[in-house]
């Protein structure tokens, strides 16, 4: 293909597969197996969405039915009684879906756990019984009488116009996704699944990324409603209940939730087996097809295909090599740094109670431009602690933080990134399925300002590319170039933790905070991880270290704090900590 279209990016090729679909429109299938598929294409709609939702951002919605209704009802009652064209009702419908999904998921996605699914469930239900109950909206038996969507007098509301149309839908959605998920915002959102604290550290807004998803997945489910309104040419509320929004999540979820097109496999699988299980049961156990043999159908393939029905045609498909597209992008801009010796982090007196428990107890000290400080001390000295005050993952009880002159304490973590402080983790945090280099432009995230819209368009390359450079050059920096295109799940613990220091460095940091980098680590690897912060401070970085490993701090630190039960016990050079009575006792006294 790439070949016979030698200046067309390769990604774009995959745009020809449109063509494809009125191809499909011309064989002679039969006309019922026409309406199936028409039917399977609106499903996948709604199920693309919540492929983004619930697969990628792990935000369970049982609601999405309602989405759909908005968007049918909206165009019904527009078009029958204002009498306006169903191309402009559309839009009427996508925005009072905005409105209603950006209500619902601001008053619903800072919940954590089953509050979600449970608040989607009475936002479906509530709506559906809004729709049966409205006298403008016809009670139960809806709004009859739907004009047919046209252009220049050809009927696109049925068989095979329809068909090419709600087909070129789908992939256009499904391209749409997968543009996003490569891209700044979609690596965001791949972090909401099981790493909001770390992508918060680098800068991203969670709740506003979740609420962003929710707002894509409800889009999806409109324009479906939409063309599902002018296909029946008559809406009424069955089809968009509660019902309904527990079978578009099985679709997702029967596709292989999280890959975009396991929406289509899924809708496919669930319609055709509906349609089977309900002639054959009636047949096995005298029941008519009722609800729960549905349900027992789909445990049944989940059970041999527990990665979803995509699983079944995705393995024959290679995973693309990213390409190297970045080499001729431009450097990011920097931001200024401290000049050397300037007094970047200063610790005011921190305390930090646990109940009765005193974690740190008064604690004080500063890190000047250029130093890396030691921040050493027994197990449950209160390290880690002092380290999330400082970065704005625990409120502080008592004192001030200040960085670079400006009082940080109080404001969230991903604000204090944005000022220029950059962390790693003792517990490594990472998006196990993104590659190592996608997981380090995460680290970027702040250095790039494109949002959904220009990733869905493509319209993000060039500072998509400049990130990617970015990302890329830090890993050269610590030695790990080599593992760019490897899956970050599939590395050891020290190259994991290699990893999260590029990440880190990628913010462009003025302070790096590393908590424990050679817990866990081989000789051979700490070695590694000393001479990158070494070269670190040979280019002036500021660091703060906290670490068990006495080689590794006395060998690369300039000065150290010592704590010992939430109390700073003394500081200095290296030097003076290991002549330090009160350090030996300290260390002797628990566990050395
Ligand atoms: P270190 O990192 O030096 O090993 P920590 O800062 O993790 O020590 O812990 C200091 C003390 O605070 C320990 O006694 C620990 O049990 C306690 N602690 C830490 N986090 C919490 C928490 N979220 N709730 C209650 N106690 C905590
Ligand atoms: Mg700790």
């Amino acid at each position: 293909m790439s070949r016979l279209f030698p200046h067309v990016p390769r990604q774009n090729l995959r745009y020809l597969a449109l063509l494809l679909i009125p191809a499909l429109a011309i064989l002679p299938l039969p006309d019922f197996w026409i309406t199936q598929l028409n039917y399977i294409g609106l499903y996948s709609l709604v199920s693309l969405g919540l492929v983004l939702l619930t697969g990628v951002g792990g935000l369970t919605s049982f609601g999405q039915a309602a989405f759909v209704g908005i968007g049918a009802y909206t165009s019904a009652y527009l078009t029958v009684n204002m009498g306006m064209s169903p191309w402009v009702t559309v839009f009427a419908g996508l925005a009072i879906t905005a409105v209603s999904a950006l209500m619902v998921g601001w008053l619903t996605l800072r919940m954590s756990g089953h509050y979600l699914p449970l608040a989607t469930i009475a936002w479906g239900l509530s709506l559906y019984y809004l729709m049966g109950n409205l006298d403008a909206l016809g009670k139960y038996d809806g709004i009859l009488g739907v004009p047919a969507l046209s252009v220049g007098g050809l009927d696109l509301s049925s068989g095979r116009p329809f068909f090419i149309l709600v087909w070129c839908m789908v992939f256009l959605g499904a391209f749409a996704l997968l543009n996003l998920l490569d891209s700044r915002t979609g690596r965001a959102i791949r972090s909401l699944k099981s790493a909001t604290q770390m992508a918060e550290a680098m800068g991203v807004n969670t709740l506003q990324h979740k609420i962003g998803i929710f707002l894509i997945a409800a889009l999806f489910a409109s324009v479906s409603g939409w063309l599902f309104a002018h296909f029946q040419r008559t809406v009424n509320p069955s089809p968009f209940g509660l019902k309904m929004g527990i079978e578009y999540l099985f679709m997702a979820v029967l596709g292989g939730i999280g890959h975009v097109w396991g929406a289509i496999t899924g809708a496919l699988f669930t319609k055709v087996m509906e349609d089977q299980l309900q002639v054959l049961l009636p047949q096995l156990i005298g029941t008519s097809g009722s609800y729960e043999v549905i349900v027992f159908g789909i445990v049944l393939v989940l059970k041999y295909l527990p990665d979803g029905s995509w699983s079944l045609v995705g393995r024959h498909f290679p995973v693309p090599q990213r390409v190297n597209t970045w080499f001729k992008a431009e450097a990011l801009p920097e931001r200024s740094k401290p000049a050397l010796g300037e007094v970047v982090l200063d610790v005011q007196k921190v305390r930090k109670q646990f109940g009765g428990l005193v974690a740190v107890n008064d604690i004080s000290f500063q890190i000047k431009a250029g130093q890396i400080v030691g921040l050493i001390g027994p197990n449950g000295a209160g390290k880690s602690t002092t380290f999330n005050l400082i970065t704005g993952v625990l409120g502080l009880t008592s004192g001030a933080v200040k960085f670079r002159g400006e009082v940080i304490s109080g404001i969230p973590s991903r604000e204090i990134a944005l000022r220029g402080m950059s962390r790693t983790f003792q517990h490594v945090k990472m998006i196990p399925d993104m590659t190592v280099l996608e997981n380090v432009a995460l680290g970027a995230h702040l250095r790039g300002n494109k949002g959904a819209l220009s990733a869905m368009l493509r319209l993000d390359r060039e500072e998509e590319n400049r990130l990617m450079r970015e990302a890329a050059r830090q890993l050269e920096r610590i030695g790990m170039a080599d593992h760019m295109h490897d899956l970050a799940g599939n590395l050891a613990m020290g190259p994991q933790r290699l990893m999260e220091i590029a990440r880190a460095l990628c913010c462009d940091p003025a302070l790096l905070l590393l908590d424990e980098p050679a817990a866990g680590l081989r000789h051979k690897e700490k070695q590694a991880l000393a001479g990158v912060l070494r070269q670190l401070r040979g280019e002036d970085v500021s660091i703060l270290l906290v670490e068990h490993d006495m080689d590794l701090v006395m060998d690369v630190t300039d000065h150290i704090v010592v704590m010992e039960f939430g109390t700073h016990l003394m500081e200095g050079t290296p030097q003076e900590v290991q002549q330090s009575d009160k350090v030996r006792a300290a260390y002797l006294g628990t566990e050395h």
